[in-house]
């Protein structure tokens, strides 16, 4: 137990988290040219956020939630995704006080009680944006754009973007009815999660993955033939500005969010290769969050992107980059009476902004000198017991195995390459 962490969670080693971080700069330089904000809120929340923000009769509320009692017998819960929190912060500080559009992204653990698989953990990472404050197309368009860019950008390109408008609560009536007319008399060769679906949510029963549910549901009536002139509008101009750059997507009646607050735009970003868990991002519009949430009828459009599934596909196509750990010089004390000395030029480099280490160990020169080989250092800067009576040090350019003794003063001065930024 004391030696191996909880089931579905993950440590990030440092053999990785260099290729973490290279991922979180992509996203950061990302959300910069499209002018997101970063937003960081807490990983728990009052249980009663994700009852209303996610819905009670969503799996992930349903099943899939960690909540406890905290100390002061309040429910308390991990958050399971981060829009219903980013919509409580947008309330709690009155964000659209200043700016009528809010756009914001975040990167952060998420929690979901899920048998764990590949591609699927019970403590995950999502990178996701939020934009808050205008039902125009183009803030669709925008955010789909943005996350396309971001994966295309790591190099990742047989990306299949799914469409498709989940209409609104004027025109949903209509199609719900329509859909449990075709329904009503298959339901009880539905799964027993669809059975339960068919009256409390039964646009869910379209994309379950159960196969048996996939048959029964096939020819069933489309959103897309019942949606009202404003949603329909709101489709073909979304269609129109995706298509003018050149993004292309497939129209998937399938992809549906039963709730209420769920509005058009539905999509879904897959990636192939990753074959079962090939979702790496999903997103869509949601018009009725916030006024669900307390806030005053206001639109907002999000996404959120799995960062495992996307580090999956860099490594299955081997696009994660070499990183460079290489030293820029390994001190080399020979004994401890050096290494007072050899402590202050180390303490130097680091002020001057080398990159720069020293052996602790005590070890041999030749067993340093191996070890500068390994880290790749540009130079080893070795101290004996003679270059401290002369405050000294001997300079050894690894690439030429030159050698020079130079004043240990002088060290920074005589490292003829440019301090990395
Ligand atoms: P969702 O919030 O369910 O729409 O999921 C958005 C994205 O988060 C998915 O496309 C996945 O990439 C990722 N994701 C969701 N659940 C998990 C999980 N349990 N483990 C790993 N990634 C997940």
């Amino acid at each position: 137990m004391l030696t191996t962490g909880p089931r579905g969670t993950q440590d990030i080693l440092p053999s990785v988290s260099g290729q973490w971080q290279y991922v979180e700069k992509t996203i950061r330089n990302v959300c910069d040219l499209f002018g997101y904000k970063e937003i960081r809120t807490p990983i728990f929340e009052h249980t009663e956020l994700f009852l209303r923000g996610i819905g009670e009769t969503t799996d992930v509320v349903s099943k899939e939630m960690y909540t406890f009692k905290d100390r002061g017998e309040r429910s308390i819960t991990l958050r399971p995704e981060n829009t219903a929190a980013t919509v409580r912060a947008y309330l709690e500080h009155k964000l659209y006080a200043d700016i009528t559009l809010n756009k914001l992204f975040y990167i952060g653990p998420m929690f979901r009680y899920d048998r764990p698989q590949a591609g699927r953990y019970r403590q995950f990472h999502q990178f996701g944006v939020e934009a808050i404050g205008t039902a125009n197309p183009a803030i669709d368009a925008e955010i789909i754009i943005l996350a396309t860019q971001f994966l295309k950008s790591l190099g990742l390109n047989e990306l299949k973007l799914q469409l498709n408008s989940v209409g609104c609560p004027k025109c949903r009536p209509v199609y719900r009815e329509k859909l449990q007319d075709f329904l009503r008399d298959k339901v009880k060769d539905l799964c027993p999660d669809c059975q339960s679906r068919f009256e409390r949510n039964p646009m869910r029963i379209l994309d379950c993955k159960n196969e048996k549910c996939t048959t029964l549901s096939q020819g069933a009536p489309e959103m897309a033939d019942c949606l009202c002139e404003d949603c329909h509008d709101h489709f073909d101009q979304l269609k129109e500005l995706l298509r003018a750059v050149d993004i292309e997507f497939i129209l998937n009646p399938r992809l549906v969010r039963g709730l209420d607050y769920y509005t058009k735009t539905a999509f879904e970003i897959q990636y192939s290769p990753l074959g079962a868990q090939s979702a790496v991002c999903g997103g869509g519009r949601y018009d009725g969050l916030i006024e669900e949430c307390g806030g005053s009828s206001t639109p907002g459009i999000g996404f959120a992107i799995g960062i495992e599934r996307v580090m999956l596909a860099l490594e299955k196509q081997g696009l994660m980059p070499n990183e460079d750990a290489s030293l820029d010089a390994l001190v080399v004390p020979l004994g401890l009476k050096a290494q007072a000395a050899a402590f202050k030029v180390l303490y130097n480099l680091r002020l001057a902004g080398y990159r720069a280490d020293m052996d602790f160990a005590g070890r041999s020169l030749k067993a340093q000198m191996k070890q500068a080989n390994k880290l790749g250092a540009k130079y080893a800067i070795i101290i004996g017991e003679d270059e401290v009576r002369e405050n000294s040090v001997m300079l050894k350019n690894m690439f030429t195995s030159e050698q020079t003794k130079i004043q240990a003063a002088e060290v920074v001065k005589n490292l003829n390459f440019e301090v990395k930024d």
